[in-house]
């Protein structure tokens, strides 16, 4: 059976091959523009390939195989039926009730008071609000602070806008066991090591992806000080923001003195309510910041579905009312999730492999180089282990999970290139379908 499935799945890759080389115009100009160079290759676009080819049982890609709560699908239905006006253009920067249902959600929580026409731009997901940030702020020779590891699309976000990355690594605190993110810790030193007059901005990532970590108070408040001191702007992808787990608490760095002013906080519909493929994400800040990232959503993308927009807003407005009480589903879905890292966890032990506790997220990252595996027939000769390793995993064994060397800059890749990343935000029985793949092998071995 699974022969059968591989070959198919050979025979399918070699039809695109085919015809993808079937029409190719030839110029005598250079076709490409410049600004591609370095950027094409995509650990989503590669491993979502794979997965489509492949059909494994999925804990690469993160996205919930769930659907997202009743009354926010509900809510998008009655958008959809809503009348005419549901099916038209919005206001370009974001929806009005979406951006009113924001203001007034986040105020609370940041302790500021938000405009909404002023200090939000709703975007296509967070990615486009990052796009957005990079492109509007970040100038040619700017230099980019990034934490490592990081989601990828940093990377190649500030090479687009002509800036130059600069990156500083989260590393285990010394004569910690490293089997919690929370061991993983940033230092002072280092960070202001990075410094320079060419500095603009300090990306950060909290609860980050892939390694979980939650950033404390002090370290929050340690970067703080820095972009103060050297008057920096800071960018905070915050898209699980309520995802904490084990008494973990989620803090704004926008919520320090004196950080509003520099900070762009992104957030994520598809991260917060489950449904990854609305793609309404927003960028938040002071207004004086916001806008410039509005030039670029207006010469672009405009503005995002309005029913989607509509339906999100509903979610944020019954979010407001139940703030902190157990049917607000930003309590739920931790809940659930913690559940499910738990039983993530104990799987990956019962078959020998030591995961890193995520204090946060919907990922678990771990180190596979005990598995000895023959790698020899997967991926590319000069392609690294973990990227080897999973395409291995999902032909032979039929699980997909992520190659955590994407995480990191070519500079520290190799570092850890023999970690996988596996996402739990998944159906019970599809963390029990991995789960038998695992044993099975593990008997195997
Ligand atoms: N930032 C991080 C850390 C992510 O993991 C993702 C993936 N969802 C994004 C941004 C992009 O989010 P969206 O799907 O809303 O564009
Ligand atoms: N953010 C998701 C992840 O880390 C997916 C991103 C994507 O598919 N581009 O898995």
């Amino acid at each position: 059976m699974g022969i059968i499935r591989n070959l198919a799945a050979h025979v399918g890759v070699i039809r695109q091959t085919l015809l993808r080389n079937h029409k190719r115009i030839t110029m005598s100009r250079r076709l490409h523009a410049r600004r591609l160079d370095g950027v094409d290759k995509n650990v989503w676009v590669e491993f979502t390939q794979l997965a489509a080819d492949y059909k494994p049982v999925n804990l690469g890609q993160g996205f919930p195989d769930f659907s997202p709560p009743q009354f926010i699908q509900e809510a998008f239905c009655e958008a959809v039926k809503g009348g005419p006006e549901m099916h038209q253009y919005t206001r370009a920067f974001g929806h009005p009730r979406l951006v009113k249902s924001l203001a007034k959600f986040f105020s609370r929580i940041v302790g500021h008071e938000i405009d909404p026409f002023e200090d939000i731009l709703v975007t296509v997901g967070a990615y486009q609000a990052l796009f957005c940030a990079f492109q509007a702020l970040i100038d040619e020779g700017d230099e980019v602070i990034i934490v490592e590891p990081f989601f990828d699309c940093y990377q190649p976000m500030v090479l687009m806008a002509k800036g130059k990355a600069v990156y500083v690594p989260l590393r285990p605190r010394e004569g910690s066991s490293v089997l919690s993110s929370g061991d993983w810790v940033l230092s002072a030193e280092e960070l202001a090591s990075k410094v320079t007059p060419r500095t603009k901005a300090i990306v950060i990532n909290t609860p980050n992806n892939p390694l979980g970590k939650v950033y404390k108070r002090e370290e929050l408040q340690m970067i703080a000080d820095l972009c103060i001191k050297h008057d920096l702007l800071c960018f905070t992808d915050e898209v699980y923001e309520w995802l904490t787990y084990d008494g973990a608490k989620h803090v704004k760095i926008a919520s320090l003195p004196g950080m509003w002013e520099r900070t762009i906080t992104v957030g994520s519909a598809g991260k917060s309510f489950s449904a990854t493929g609305w793609k309404v994400g927003w960028a938040m800040g002071s207004g004086h910041v916001i806008k410039h990232l509005k030039v670029i959503h207006q010469n672009s993308v405009y503005h995002c579905a309005t029913a989607a927009q509509e339906a999100v807003a509903c979610g944020f407005e019954r979010e407001y009312e139940l703030f902190g009480t157990p049917e607000s589903y930003f309590q739920q879905l931790p809940a659930v999730l913690h559940n499910k890292r738990r039983k993530l966890a104990s799987c990956l032990q019962s078959v020998g492999l030591q995961p890193i506790m995520p204090e946060g997220g919907y990922f678990m990252i771990t180190d596979v180089s005990s598995v000895k595996v023959d790698l020899n027939d997967h991926g590319t000769k000069d392609e690294s282990y973990d990227f080897k390793f999973v395409k291995w995993l999902v032909k032979e064994k039929g699980l997909a999970t992520i190659p955590v060397s994407a995480f990191f800059s070519p500079e520290h890749s190799k570092e850890f290139d023999k970690y996988i990343r596996f996402c739990f935000v998944k159906e019970d029985s599809t963390l029990d379908a991995a789960e038998n793949i695992l044993r099975k092998w593990s008997q195997t071995k």
